[in-house]
This record gives C-alpha cells, structure tokens and sequence, in this order.
C-alpha cells in the first residue's frame, strides 16, 4: 500500500463531508437563483449554511464570503479586483517572492499593465521582514497580498503584525490561507485582513469548491468583478453556484474548526516524530523553514545533501511525497521558495512531507524507515 504524504498538494474528501454533500447531487439538487420555488429555496438555505460555516472558520460573518472555485480563482479576484477597482488611488502593490503561482503570475500581468509590484524577499526561514514591509509602503500603495501559510516549506506569517501595519496606513491587505485555514487557528478581525482566499481541497473538503472572504464593515471593500453575469455572489461573482461543492467546503470548514485543536497537535507531534527518526539515522539531514509556531504542524520539508533529485524521485517509489532538487545544476530545478530561502545552492534532494487526518504513527515509522534506506543508499558525502 501505498503511504500518502502529500496533504499539501490535495487531500481526500472527508467521508462526513461527502454525506453532507450527496443529497444536493440528486433529491436537493436546485439552483438556489430560482427564487419562486422550494427546490430553489432548499439550495438557498444550504448555500447560507455552508456560508455561516465557512465564515465560522476565520472569524468573518456569512455576508463575507464570496464563494468561487478555488483559491486560485480568489486569488485572481481579490488581486485583480483590488488593483482595478483602487487604480484611481494608487498604482502601487506589496507581494512576497515566496508566493504561489496564482498569486505571483496575477502580479506579473498587472505589472505588464503598468502596475509597479513590490516582490518582498524573505529571509533563510521564510519569512518577509516587517521593517521592509514598512519602508515599501508609499502613498500609492494600494494592496500588500502576504500569505498565510506556504505550500512548500510551511511557514507561517505573522498576519496579525502584516495587518497591523497595513490597517494604520489604510492599505488593502490581502492574505492566501489555503494551506493555513483549518490547520491554524484565523482571524480575519485580529489580523485586520481585508481579502483571505481558501479552497475546499486542502482542508478534506472538494476540489473546485474555494472562497474569498471580503470585508464588508470598517470600511466596506469594494471589488472590481472579474466574472460578468448573472449577478451571483453580490455582484462579485456570476455563475450558477455550485451547491453540492459549496455545502462540502462548508461542512469541511465546520469539521476543521472544531476538531483543530486536537488535530494539529497530533500532526505536530508526528511531524517531529519523522523529524527525529530521519535525524538520528542520517548525517545530513537540512530543515527549511521555521521550526516551531512559525510553520504549519503538518510539514516537514528537509533536504538531504549528496544526494541527486532525481534518483530520490526514482527510489522512493511508493511513498508519495513531493520531491524537489535543491540543485541548481541539476536536470531538475530548485523551487522559487527554496531559492528564496538560499537553500537552492547546495547540492542535494528535497523532500516535502505533507501529514494529514489519516496520517498513522506505523505509515511515519514506515516512511522514516524507507527515506532512511534510499537516502543512504545513494548519499555521496565528500
Ligand atoms: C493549492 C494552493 C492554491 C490553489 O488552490 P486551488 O484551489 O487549487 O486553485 C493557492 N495557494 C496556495 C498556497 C495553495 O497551496
């Protein structure tokens, strides 16, 4: 069999969230736009659970949350609307380097449209400097987008510093928590964040099921839509809305917040569990990013130096995880994050543990066991 260790790049459904989602396939299956009828009413009703749920999760209120797709789709709506709908005010916009591709590609399109972006870097764990942040912010400053979590090494930012910071300079803050939300505790209030964007498949939810909170009080956030039609989602947007998606998220997002506080210790305590099996038997075993309350509980991500990229790939057969050379000069080439945190120019083979709900002590003893055996079995050390 099989171990699964890849939770970051997508998880399974949540049985309890599949049985919450079926009956809106089929019996449920109205579109909640059809106001003169109880099928239309029933969707609507659900619709408004799964919005209470989600905004539960973060702290918002359901007149919050704008579902969308994913969180690639709210990232692209939060970025694109932000910047189109507050061009008059300022042309001027704050990311980080270590950003996902749907948040870093949206930056370089507006920036061939005249937008001036602001990659800020990170230091060696991950994490953007807060007096940098600072200093970048001018007067045609419109948007800082910081994420919460990355996908890769896990780091966690400070959010409620982030926001602090942008709030007293009325600047736009917008945050990606798909790898956070349901894994650390969120608060869209504390951290005075205007825009957070989720997605269902990362937190046992489905896939093509996202949202995108956007503030309404304090001010009220106004977007620029991006998808024109029908009015959905208060303008922000059309499209029939996908209910039998959109009650799975709510139900995943309702089960993550109330079983988090067991669940991320345990993913915790198993993540340095495999830290401790792979260090006490290898020699060179290097962590990027933060350890501690600075990286998401399920991630572990290490690179083993002398040891080439590919070959790890090819040996570590049935264990799924994510590989990644940390050499430069390899076929295979170093992540944008691990460049960002100077961990691209050694030579040596990554690998990014992702732990989740049905992760078990015995499949962490077996995947130490395993990465141990290849990792010595092709480790040159000179
Ligand atoms: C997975 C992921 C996304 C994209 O989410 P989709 O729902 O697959 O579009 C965006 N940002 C981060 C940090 C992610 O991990």
């Amino acid at each position: 069999m099989p171990i699964y260790l890849d939770y970051h790049a997508t998880t399974p459904v949540d049985p309890r969230v599949l049985d919450a989602m079926l009956p809106y396939f089929t019996q449920r299956f109205g579109n909640p736009a059809s106001r003169q009828h109880s099928f239309g009413w029933d969707a609507q009703k659900a619709v408004d659970a799964a919005r209470e749920q989600v905004a539960g999760l973060i702290g918002a209120s359901a007149g919050e949350i704008v579902f969308t797709s994913g969180a690639s789709e709210s990232n692209n709506l939060a970025i694109k609307g932000t910047a189109c709908a507050l061009r008059e005010r300022g042309n001027h916009l704050i990311t980080a380097v270590t950003e996902h591709k749907s948040v870093l590609d949206t930056f370089k399109r507006l920036q061939g449209e005249g937008f001036d972006v602001t990659f800020l870097p990170v230091d060696s764990d991950g994490f953007i400097d807060l007096d940098q942040l600072r200093g970048s912010l001018s007067d045609k400053t419109i948007l800082v987008s910081v994420m919460a979590a990355n996908n890769e090494i896990g780091t966690v930012q400070r959010l409620n510093e982030i926001g602090a910071i942008t709030s007293a300079r009325g600047v736009i803050f917008h945050t990606d928590a798909a790898q956070a939300a349901g894994k650390v505790p969120l608060d869209v209030n504390a951290a005075n964040v205007d825009l957070m964007s989720l997605t269902g498949h990362k937190c046992y939810g489905p896939k093509g099921a996202g949202a995108l909170f956007v503030r309404r009080r304090k001010p009220k956030l106004q977007l620029a839509c991006q998808i024109d039609g029908g009015g959905h989602e208060g303008g922000l947007r059309s499209g029939t809305l996908n209910v039998p998606g959109i009650v799975g998220l709510g139900a995943a997002a309702d089960i993550c917040r109330s079983e988090m506080p067991s669940e991320s210790p345990r993913l915790r305590d198993l993540r340095d569990r495999l830290l401790a099996s792979l260090r006490a038997s290898l020699p060179h075993v290097r962590v990027n990013g933060a350890l501690g309350d600075g990286r998401l509980p399920h991630n572990l991500h290490v690179t083993f130096d002398g040891v080439e990229g590919e070959r790890l790939l090819m040996a570590i057969g049935d264990l799924a995880v994510s590989t990644g050379s940390a050499c430069s000069s390899g076929s295979q080439r170093a992540s944008h994050v691990l460049e960002a945190i100077g961990a691209a120019d050694r030579p040596g083979a990554s690998i990014r543990f992702g732990l989740g709900r049905w992760t078990t002590e015995a499949e962490i003893d077996a995947a130490a066991e395993r990465v141990v055996k290849v990792v010595r079995s092709l480790q040159v050390l000179t």
